[in-house]
């Protein structure tokens, strides 16, 4: 490549990063007329021996039960999409994401998402941002007892996760549910629960028509756990146990697959 043609191309793709990325990868994702793309680049988060076995022996199927999740769900609301979404796993990366700020300044919070958004560019090694795939860091931590994970993120621009998750093979299940969060945040889903991590009624139900006292079994995905007949808000044990609720469906674009299939009934 010559220099010209270079330089030409790196400004292209600034412009492209600069002008029309949000708008063009949003449409890309949240236009439910293909399976959704989506790299899925697992980190070692605690430096154990637990979290790089766990990374060496993981394997795309290990992420299925997210696309029988969005399959089912989307299936719902008129998408006929199979598979829902293709997977690649990626090789382990070595470097960590930058920590989102601990106070939660709105300003510290901006900068923190562009510098997470310039360092998953770098990351990629490509000259182009990789628009409408969507890219889910992984960081795998060794159980602890009594310790919870961070938070985990999904950010809409950039559709960029990152995902805390137990280094567990028991925890599949349950890591797959967190991941299935994260990626519903990178396509506008909005979180459904409160302060104490309660679901908010009734957006954050499974089945919002029941009377909100009724115990459930089921939970919404955006409020990720369901309160039970003792009261208490329970994660459940897989996705073929949460759904996606209407106010979050309506959230990432699942009316346009709603509309399609009803015009095309005409
Ligand atoms: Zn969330």
């Amino acid at each position: 490549m010559t220099f010209r043609r270079l330089r030409i191309a790196l400004l292209l793709g600034m412009l492209a990063a600069a002008l029309g990325s949000t708008w063009l990868e949003q449409t890309l994702a949240r236009g439910w007329r293909a399976p959704l793309v989506v790299d899925v680049i697992p980190v070692n988060g605690d430096g154990s021996e637990q979290a790089s076995e766990t990374i060496r022996t993981l394997r795309a199927e290990d992420f299925s039960g997210i696309n029988a999740f969005i399959e089912r769900e989307t299936a719902r609301y008129g998408v006929k999409l199979s598979p829902a979404m293709r997977v690649t796993l990626r090789p382990e990366l070595k470097a960590h994401p930058p920590a989102p700020p601990r106070d939660g300044s709105v300003l510290k919070t901006v900068f923190w998402s562009l510098k997470l958004r310039g360092w998953v560019y770098r990351q990629s090694g490509q000259l182009l941002p990789q628009l409408g795939t969507i890219k889910l860091f992984v960081l795998y931590h060794a159980p602890q007892d009594g310790i919870a994970l961070q938070h985990s993120l999904g950010l809409q621009k950039g559709l960029i996760g990152v995902v805390h998750a137990y280094a567990d093979p028991g925890q599949t299940e349950q890591n797959n549910i967190v991941i299935a969060h994260e990626l519903l945040h990178t396509l506008g889903a909005t979180d459904k629960y409160d302060a104490e991590g309660k679901p908010v009624y009734p957006q954050g139900y499974a089945d919002s028509a029941s009377p909100q006292s009724a115990p459930r079994s089921e939970a919404e995905i955006m409020a990720g756990r369901y309160l039970a007949a003792n009261g208490r808000a329970v994660m459940p044990p897989s996705l073929e146990r949460c759904v996606i609720g209407a106010r979050t469906a309506h959230e990432i674009n699942l009316d346009e697959g709603f509309r399609r299939q009803f015009a095309s009934g005409r």
